[in-house]
């Protein structure tokens, strides 16, 4: 890729970040990186991530209009390898034949839907805060999926009703995220050991006692999620456990332990764009792309939305060419 770029005359920035986006008469005009260098440009394509909350308050300053967009949020559960291979694959589970098992699980409850997020076979349960005062978590699997344990987002459906859209407008399912990713930072001491409880207890709504190691490298801390979560999400997701538990037996274990927040499972925000050119309705030659954006959600929504932008980006040049 980088190749293609650099062939077709483009340059790439390491270490460059936006730290602003500047615009005349309502049209791109110029971006600003690390502080100080400017780059002319027309047309930008903006496709800085689900956790790039600057870009999002930087908008907001140059007065895009934003939108909120409805998120899910929940645990992490951790179950041993073992145990998803043997459910799902019926007690008949090879290592030379069969790949390690996934499960995809959702139910309702409390009229919302829960479902499974991201389960990762065979993976690793990681840190993914980008602010010093927050905590979060989300899994991955190295390729040949042969840790020991296996890890999945457990989320809640949100919805509008659930943010104070009063007192934080469009900025309401962000401002929600922040405040139980703060929680889970200050009930670890400031640390980023991870708030974790077994899954017996969790429904119980009991104190863990000698969690054991987990694949979360910076280890864990024994909370009550009824106290990180407001309460319909903790109670939501237990009625949820419940469920699970009858499709897949076992799956409420002290075995199991949950950690959390995973609260990063889409964007809060959506910027808006035309259906057709993809280009903002207010700002010109503003693209706004990818998931940051709110129109994809995983690598490769991602990248197709990617090319999409790119052509349409090239089709307005082209045609300006033209006339
Ligand atoms: C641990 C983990 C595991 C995942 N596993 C999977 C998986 O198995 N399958 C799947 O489909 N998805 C997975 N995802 C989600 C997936 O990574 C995202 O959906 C996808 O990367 C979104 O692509 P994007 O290009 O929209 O944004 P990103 O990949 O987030 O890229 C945004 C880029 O913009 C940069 N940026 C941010 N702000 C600025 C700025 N101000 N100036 C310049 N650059 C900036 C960032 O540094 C980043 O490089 C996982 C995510 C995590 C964290």
């Amino acid at each position: 890729m980088r190749e293609t770029i650099l062939n077709c005359g483009g340059e790439i920035h390491f270490n460059s970040r936006i730290s602003d986006i500047i615009t005349k008469e309502n049209k791109i005009y110029k971006i600003k990186i690390n502080e100080e260098k400017e780059i002319n440009s027309k047309n930008i394509i903006l496709a800085t991530g689900h956790s790039a909350r600057d870009i999002y308050y930087l908008l907001d300053k140059i007065k895009v209009k934003l939108e909120l967009k409805e998120i899910a949020i929940g645990v992490r559960v951790e179950h041993d390898q073992s145990f998803i291979n043997q459910k799902q694959y019926h007690n008949q589970y090879n290592k030379n034949y069969l790949p390690p098992a996934s499960y995809n699980l959702s139910t309702k409850c409390k009229n919302r839907s829960i479902h499974s997020f991201c389960m990762c076979p065979g993976g690793i349960i990681a840190p993914c805060a980008t602010n010093s005062n927050e905590l979060v978590t989300n899994g991955w699997s190295p390729s040949k999926r042969d840790n020991k344990t296996a890890n999945s987002g457990i989320v809640v459906q949100l919805n509008k009703k659930d943010f104070n859209t009063r007192k934080y407008k469009h900025f309401a399912a962000l401002e929600f995220q922040k405040k139980i990713e703060n929680k889970a930072y200050q009930l670890s001491d400031q640390t980023q050991k991870v708030p974790a409880q077994k899954l017996s207890d969790f429904m119980n709504d009991k104190l863990s006692v000698n969690i054991p190691k987990t694949s979360y490298i910076p280890g864990t801390i024994s909370v009550k999620m009824s106290e990180l979560f407001p309460r319909f999400i903790y109670e939501t997701l237990r009625g949820a456990f419940l469920e699970f538990d009858k499709k897949m037996s076992g799956y409420i274990t002290n075995e199991a332990i949950v950690h959390a927040p995973e609260s990063r499972t889409s964007s809060p925000i959506r910027i808006p764009r035309d259906k057709i050119t993809l280009e903002n309705n207010q700002i010109d030659g503003l693209f706004p792309c990818g998931e940051g954006a709110g129109y994809a959600g995983g690598i490769m929504s991602a990248a197709i939305d990617g090319e999409k932008v790119a052509f349409m980006v090239s089709e307005k040049i082209n045609k300006k060419e033209l006339q």
